[in-house]
């Protein structure tokens, strides 16, 4: 039978044991409802499973759904004896006692290992097999995690990346069939990497998921070629775009009006319209305007503009993704330091100076 119960804000007790109602609970969880279980650790709101009626009454009292998941007869016999009219009743068979894997998100920075975390290293040690993004860490992978199977979902044999749903699909399956199993993500999970959904992929299977933050390209990638997003009176703001889609008018005059640095990740391919939508909307014509390739790369390359020459600079040097941009005063700050050498940087100055 399937019922499509709106659940949202309902209170839900589960009569059951962390590992055999784990799958009960997401799926309550996932729909909005106020869980409580008969257990600990079970990721809600925890209640002492009564042995009397009067405990059962408590406990059930202002439920709407009661679930039963490992309730023997007796404790079955108390809880409809407690529950009034309003109070729903249902079975539902335990999951499966096999233990469980997990799942680890982990943000690589945006890809020269050196600025992969002490616990993305401990995640990455610990995987029994790793999902590898495209702009992800990947030179030391196997000496980080020599036991792992390594799995590049950035690419096919094909060059074609595999669907995101594909990509959740493997990870719970492979956390299902007990294996820790870790992702690894460019940059930080949470900006721009679709990390919500994969965290939610799992949670809705039941799959216990943790998320290691990582060092965002949107802050290290300008850092890496020497410019801050903030300086004291220059830029006391940054917001961080992402140019997959173009930017509507409204947001455009919002970012023209905004006075603070402007950085844009996947925005190569619409930085015609964005330059275009930004000087529409009062940005000066002479805002600088830098674009970082491969930041952090042995092929970094950093191309500084304008707003007005941005277009036609980037087609004659065919800029290409990766790449990040920056829009703000803060590009006249950049400086060479020496860490320019460590990096064979290539950097195109402002034309004219
Ligand atoms: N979660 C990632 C961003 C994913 S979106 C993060 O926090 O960094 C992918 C975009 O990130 C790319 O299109 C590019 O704009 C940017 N990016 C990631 N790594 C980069 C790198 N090494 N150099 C330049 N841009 C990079």
């Amino acid at each position: 039978m399937q019922l499509d119960l709106d659940l949202a804000g309902r209170t839900v007790l589960v009569v059951g044991g962390a590992a055999s109602a784990r799958l009960a609970v997401a799926r309550f969880v996932q729909a909005g409802a106020a869980v409580s279980i008969t257990a600990t650790d079970a990721g809600c709101r925890s209640v002492e499973r009564p042995k009397h009626l009067a405990g059962w009454r408590d406990v059930v009292d202002g439920m709407d759904l009661v679930v039963l998941v490992d309730a023997d007869a007796e404790e079955e016999r108390m809880i409809r004896a407690v529950a009034g009219r309003r109070t729903w009743i249902l079975s539902e068979a335990p999951a499966s006692a096999e233990p469980i894997g997990t799942v680890t998100l982990i943000g690589g920075g945006p890809g020269d290992d050196g600025l992969l975390t002490l616990a993305a290293r401990d995640a990455l040690a610990r995987a029994d097999i790793i999902y590898v993004d495209r702009l992800a860490p990947q030179q030391r992978l196997r000496e980080f995690a020599p036991g792992a199977e390594i799995v590049d979902v950035g690419k096919t044999p094909g060059h074609h990346a595999i669907p995101q749903h594909e990509i959740e699909r493997r990870m719970v399956a492979s956390a299902l069939e007990g294996r820790t199993v870790a992702r690894l993500k460019g940059g930080d999970p949470y900006v721009f990497g679709r990390g919500g959904e994969e965290v939610a992929a799992c949670r809705a299977a039941g799959v216990p998921v943790t998320v290691i933050p990582g060092v965002t390209s949107a802050i290290a990638v300008p850092a890496a070629a020497g410019i801050p997003v903030t300086y004291r009176e220059v830029s006391r703001m940054f917001t961080v775009v992402s140019g997959h889609a173009p930017l509507d008018d409204a947001q455009l005059a919002h970012l023209a009006g905004l006075g603070g640095t402007i950085v844009v990740l996947m925005g190569v391919s619409n930085l015609p319209h964005l330059t275009a939508g930004l000087a529409r909307f009062g940005m000066p014509a002479d805002m600088p305007l830098a674009i970082i390739e491969r930041g952090t790369q042995l092929s970094q390359r950093t191309t500084v503009t304008t707003v007005s020459d941005a277009t036609e600079v980037s087609t004659r040097l065919r800029v290409s993704s990766p790449a990040v941009i920056v829009v703000g005063e803060v590009v006249r700050l950049m400086h060479h330091g020496e860490e320019a050498d460590r990096i064979s940087r290539d950097v195109i100055a402002l034309a004219g100076e």
